[in-house]
């Protein structure tokens, strides 16, 4: 089942890339807001079972993927690891994490959906970082890597945008912050369900830049995957329903390239996951 954000709205995708609406459909007995479906997700597969809407979706609606929205436009946590490929680790000068990858936050206000214009930081290195992103459906703490996929509502593409000056200059890194600028958290096009994907823990991910590709790699190659970096996370945290997790970029970003090479005005970077579709952003000066 795919589910997506139009015009704030959630709606049940088709193959043909039709939607219709939830909160329609439902008769009301769901919202229209798609962050207020996760803590009701369990309820909502059994409804989209149940109705016959989880195989067919009547009477959809076409829609244009510039009126998309991120499918979890407000989480209330936003996790991000760090280093979770060893390609990307080689390329950024770090050791491989054995027991806990670096995990810090984007903040909520750099969400976006997958179809949107990045004003870039005055005088600032803006790199990009192709992400599986995954979002909860349901409370984890001190859960299994067995059983972790089921606390998973579906996986969505993300790109991690990240100003390098912003985030490495200092005594510590800020890496919160330098992550974090308007339009650095797009996510979309869909939420896919895990039963959607042959494997979901092996999925072609990349990105481009004016159509050159940059970033390739497989989630398969996750040295931290989906299962065990959720079950490490609920081992000192509680993971919310709606919540989301970038899970990490693989080599090729511009700041581990030789020469280094950054988003300039003007550029058009596409990322996309196997299976879920694709992300275009497009750059402009500050
Ligand atoms: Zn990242």
């Amino acid at each position: 089942m795919r589910i997506a954000n139009v015009h704030g709205r959630v709606v049940l995708v088709n193959a043909a890339g039709r939607a219709l609406d939830i909160e329609q459909a439902s008769g009301g007995l769901f919202g229209a807001d798609p962050q207020a479906l996760y803590p009701r997700w369990a309820e909502f597969r059994r409804w989209a079972r149940e109705t016959g809407h989880e195989t067919a979706v009547l009477a959809p609606q076409p829609f244009e993927p510039e009126h998309l929205g991120s499918p979890a436009p407000l989480p209330r946590q936003v996790f991000c690891v760090g280093l979770n490929y060893r390609d990307h680790a080689a390329e950024s000068g770090f050791a491989v994490p054995d027991t806990l990858p670096p995990v810090f936050t984007k903040y909520v206000s750099s969400i976006t959906g997958p179809v949107s214009t990045v004003s870039l930081p005055e005088g600032g290195h803006t790199d990009w970082e192709v992400e599986l992103v995954v979002v909860v459906g349901k409370t984890a703490r001190h859960i299994e890597p067995a059983h972790a996929w089921d606390h998973v509502a579906g996986l969505t593409a993300g790109q991690d945008l990240s100003e390098r000056i912003t985030q490495l200059q200092g005594p510590a890194p800020q890496f919160g912050l330098g992550k974090s600028f308007p339009g650095f958290s797009a996510m979309g096009p869909y939420l896919v369900t895990p039963d959607e994907f042959t494997d979901p823990d092996s999925l072609e991910l990349g990105c481009s830049v004016n159509g050159v590709q940059v970033q390739k790699g497989r989630t398969g190659d996750l040295i931290f995957s989906v299962p065990v970096l959720l079950a490490r996370l609920s081992a000192i945290l509680t993971l919310l329903p709606g919540d989301v997790v970038f899970t990490g970029t693989p080599s090729g970003v511009g700041m581990g390239r030789s020469p280094q090479q950054f988003l300039a005005t003007g550029d058009v970077l596409v990322s996309y996951v196997e299976g879920i579709g694709e992300l275009r952003q497009t750059f402009t000066a500050a």
